[in-house]
């Protein structure tokens, strides 16, 4: 029998129905996007009034498509009236174009580069406030965690550093990837006009059309990588303190448990995980994609349970719950 006072609970966030807390978050990075978005319209449409030059025909149009691919999503194809306009505009020109188009998507989506590109500090601030969630977490639960570690000292550690910086690399990578993708798109929509005759207006309503198709892309990988980092940062500190200070600690996961909700996810809604199960479960199935999930640092019994049983208890209630209405 031991004498010590019972752990604190681990803190279940208020909005339930946002387990990482990161709306907020999110929705600040989605309006850089979108700014960022319609910079990229406004500039290719300076481009396209000066170098989309040509000629009307007065015969008649034909109908045609211009064909989008979507990568793995479905092709869309754009209805146009195809041959109702001769473009004065040689090879040259329009490899000139091309890589004019690409200079514009650069600047915007690759802004500051791979050493300090504009999306760093959204993910940054997310790696901090995943270590804070962390602390604090592991602060209530347990006094020698408390006693032995502050927040300066854990955002200043090395291997913190390390983290950041390769949550930097992929995040670059990510935005290339969004940029190569969209000129690779937009240089197929622009060589298909200009060969087949459909006029500068609907061309630009095309390539408008698919810059949208980009965006969403982009707001989702912002999304992921965002919250990736946040959980990230909770995983590395919930296995770091356990390295330091020799507590017994795992996961607890809570899911948004909303209707669109995976059951996958949803099944694991008030369970426990190691950092390392946690880890190899995001890294399969395109778990991280749209996931709103968010797992807390615990304290554990030595059976791997939690200390506060009427929590488990309560968070399966609200699981069974989740799936009566899902069945409803
Ligand atoms: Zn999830």
């Amino acid at each position: 029998m031991n004498n010590q006072p019972k752990p604190g609970s681990p803190i279940i966030p208020r909005n339930k129905a946002d387990p990482t807390q990161s709306y907020r978050a999110v929705n600040r990075m989605y309006r850089d996007i979108e700014q960022r978005y319609y910079d990229i319209k406004v500039a290719l449409k300076q481009l396209f009034d000066m170098r989309l030059t040509g000629r009307e025909r007065a015969s008649n149009s034909m109908y045609g498509y211009i064909l989008a691919r979507n990568g793995n999503q479905p092709d869309m194809l754009y209805r146009v009236n195809a041959g109702t306009y001769i473009y004065d505009m040689t090879a040259a020109q329009l490899a000139d174009l091309l890589q004019a188009v690409q200079v514009i998507l650069d600047d915007h989506l690759l802004d500051g580069g791979s050493q300090n590109l504009w999306a760093f500090d959204y993910v940054a601030e997310e790696y901090q406030r995943g270590t804070l969630n962390a602390y604090t977490n592991l602060s209530v639960q347990s006094p020698i965690y408390a006693s032995q570690t502050t927040l300066q000292q854990l955002l200043s550690t090395p291997a913190y550093q390390n983290q950041v910086a390769s949550a930097f690399v992929s995040t670059y990578s990510d935005w290339k990837g969004i940029s190569d993708t969209a000129r690779v798109d937009l240089a197929n929509v622009i060589a298909d006009s200009i060969g087949r005759g459909v006029n500068p207006r609907e061309t630009a309503s095309i390539i408008s059309k698919r810059l949208d198709v980009s965006m969403s892309k982009a707001k989702n990988i912002a999304q992921t990588e965002q919250v990736g980092a946040l959980r990230e940062a909770n995983w590395n500190e919930t296995e770091w303190s356990a390295d330091r200070l020799g507590l017994n600690t795992g996961l607890l996961h809570l899911s948004a448990l909303k209707p669109t909700t995976r059951q996958t996810h949803a099944f694991w809604h008030g369970k426990v995980r190691t950092v390392q199960e946690v880890r190899a479960w995001y890294a399969v199935d395109g778990n991280k994609y749209h996931c709103y999930c968010g797992q807390i640092p615990t304290l554990l019994n030595d059976d791997g349970s939690i200390f506060n049983e009427g929590l488990t208890d309560k968070l399966a209630k609200e699981r069974k719950q989740w799936k009566l209405a899902e069945t409803a």
